[in-house]
This record gives structure tokens, C-alpha cells and sequence, in this order.
């Protein structure tokens, strides 16, 4: 597979979409990220790794990180995850209040951003004083010490993120949240804030690609578990455009409103593409369109 040959015919015919759409203004650290930037990597399981673009670039990853700590937590907890979070499309927005009202405070999956809440409250209750479990668990994956967070994005949410605390608390109220609602809101914010590459990110998914082995070689997750992640991702990675992009793309794929979306071609590769201008859905327009032209012209995908 002429890889290479594909990704430049890629971010030519993309180049019409970047900058359209808006970047997640709603975060003020994210509205200032220049609105031009498109870079995309190819990183097969076999660690060749192709790439075009700004795809060294740091960007925040946002909800893309709730692939690394779901994983995490089914590690922790086994199956007891799917007693506080479900595993269903939510067919709204990620920061929807009135679906959690309506399902008595049981997040309909672990990427809605009630669902990582739950998630990353479970985490809590095994992390000990000054650890961090999702870290290292990125730095892992990723065979990366020096991934880390991006302390003003982290702030900015902190200082803005209305909406997450009061989902954080109405999970509370249903008594499925036992850590302190701040202390897990802290995790979230920091979570949302690590800061990676289009092509750092295509290594710490590796493990998506391999059935759980990290391009380090080592077991991060189970086939099993990996298969699992996979298909949430599939079913609920890019929030209430999850049908549309089966249609599209027909890979399993999380996207963040930083603009970066991962994708996953088990056994093949693992692609990952960033352009901060969003869909109304909050996913990366040009990532969007670059992702179905790799599946198109690969002859790849899950289906
Ligand atoms: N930090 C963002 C928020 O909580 C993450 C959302 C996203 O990437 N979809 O709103």
C-alpha cells in the first residue's frame, strides 16, 4: 500500500475544507490556535510510519484522551465499569444535561463528557496521593515521559467549565460520583488538556491496531479489552455524528474539539489526522473528510 503516495493526494483535496467550520471557542486557549493547520500520519502495525502536514505539532487532544482512560478503568475494574456508565450511542451532545436526567445520572457511554467523569471518578479510587494513573498510563502507551498536560488549557476549562461541574454534581446527586465532585473535575480538565502530536498519538494508539500491545511491545490492554474500546469508539467516538461516520469513514474513531481524531484499522494501522475547525458535532471538518478519503482510497476499513 502506496501510503505516502495516498496521504499527499490527501491534503491536497482537503485543502479547500481546513478553516472552515469553527474552532472550539468555548475554550479560550483553543479559539487562538491558527486555523490553517492540517496534519495527518499513517503509523502501521508493522511501525512504518507515513506523514504529512503539521503532523509534529503539538495540539490539544481533548476528548481523545477518553479512549486512554477508559481503558485504563476496564483494566482497574473489569466489568464493573458498566454498572456506573453504559455503552450505548448518545445521539446528543457530549455535554448534554437533560439525557443524565432523564437515565438517572447513568451516563449513556464513557465518551460523553459525563461519562468520563464517571470513569475518571473510578480511576480516583485507586490512585494513591501525588500518583497519576492516566498519566502514566498515556506516558506508557506511548512510550512517551514527556507527554504531559497543558496547564493553561487545563485552567481555562477550570475557569470556564460550567457545564462539566454541573454534570459533575448532578452525577453526585445520583450518587454515582464518591470522589469529591472538584477533585474529579480537576482529573477531567487535566485529562482533556494533555497536549500531543498527530504522530505521537498515532504511537500511543498502536495498542487499538495490535490487540493491545503498545508499539513499546508491551500489554497495555487485552485483545478482549482492546476489542471492546475499539467497538465504543466505533458506537460512540465521535458523539452524535457516530452514525454518519461509520457511514464515511468505517473506522472506529474519537475525535476531541481540539480538531485531532484517532482512527483505528485493527491489524493494519492506526491514522490520525488534526485541523482545528469543527463540524457542529464538534469534529475536525478536514480531519473528517481526510479520514474518508484515506478508507476510500485504501480500500480499508472494518466493513
Ligand atoms: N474539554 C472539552 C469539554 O469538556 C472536551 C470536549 C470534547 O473534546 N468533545 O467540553
Amino acid at each position: 500500500m502506496d501510503y505516502a503516495r495516498i496521504l499527499s493526494e490527501i491534503v491536497e483535496e482537503v485543502r479547500p475544507l481546513v478553516g472552515k467550520g469553527r474552532a472550539a471557542e468555548y475554550i479560550p486557549p483553543l479559539a487562538e490556535v491558527p486555523r490553517d493547520r492540517f496534519g495527518m500520519v499513517v503509523r502501521t502495525v508493522g511501525n512504518e510510519v507515513f506523514q504529512v502536514g503539521d503532523s509534529g505539532e503539538r495540539f490539544s487532544i481533548q476528548s481523545i484522551a477518553k479512549v486512554f482512560s477508559l481503558t485504563l478503568a476496564m483494566r482497574l475494574e473489569g466489568d464493573a465499569v458498566w454498572e456506573r456508565v453504559g455503552r450505548e450511542p448518545s445521539g446528543s451532545a457530549f455535554n448534554s444535561l437533560v439525557q443524565l436526567e432523564v437515565e438517572r445520572g447513568i451516563p449513556r457511554n464513557p465518551f460523553i463528557n459525563a461519562g468520563a467523569l464517571v470513569v475518571l471518578d473510578m480511576i480516583l479510587d485507586h490512585q494513591a496521593e501525588g500518583a497519576d494513573l492516566v498519566l502514566d498510563f498515556v506516558r506508557r502507551a506511548s512510550a512517551d515521559p514527556s507527554v504531559g498536560y497543558d496547564e493553561s488549557v487545563a485552567g481555562a476549562e477550570r475557569a470556564t467549565g460550567h457545564r462539566n461541574r454541573a454534570l459533575a454534581h448532578f452525577l453526585r446527586s445520583f450518587d454515582n460520583l464518591g470522589n469529591d465532585p472538584d477533585r474529579v473535575l480537576d482529573a477531567y480538565f487535566r485529562l482533556c488538556s494533555i497536549s500531543m502530536s498527530c504522530a505521537g498519538l498515532a504511537t500511543a494508539f498502536h495498542y487499538l491496531a495490535t490487540g493491545g500491545l503498545s508499539a513499546g511491545g508491551e500489554e497495555v490492554a487485552t485483545p478482549r479489552q482492546a476489542k471492546r474500546v475499539n467497538s465504543v469508539m466505533l458506537t460512540c467516538g465521535v458523539y452524535d455524528e457516530a452514525g454518519d461516520y461509520a457511514y464515511r469513514v468505517g473506522l472506529p474513531a474519537k475525535s476531541g474539539v481540539g480538531g485531532g481524531v484517532v482512527a483505528v484499522m485493527p491489524g493494519r494501522f492506526v491514522a490520525t489526522v488534526w485541523s482545528p475547525c469543527l463540524s457542529e458535532k464538534g469534529n475536525s471538518l478536514a480531519g473528517t473528510m481526510a479520514l474518508e478519503l484515506l478508507t476510500t482510497k485504501t480500500a480499508l476499513s472494518v466493513f
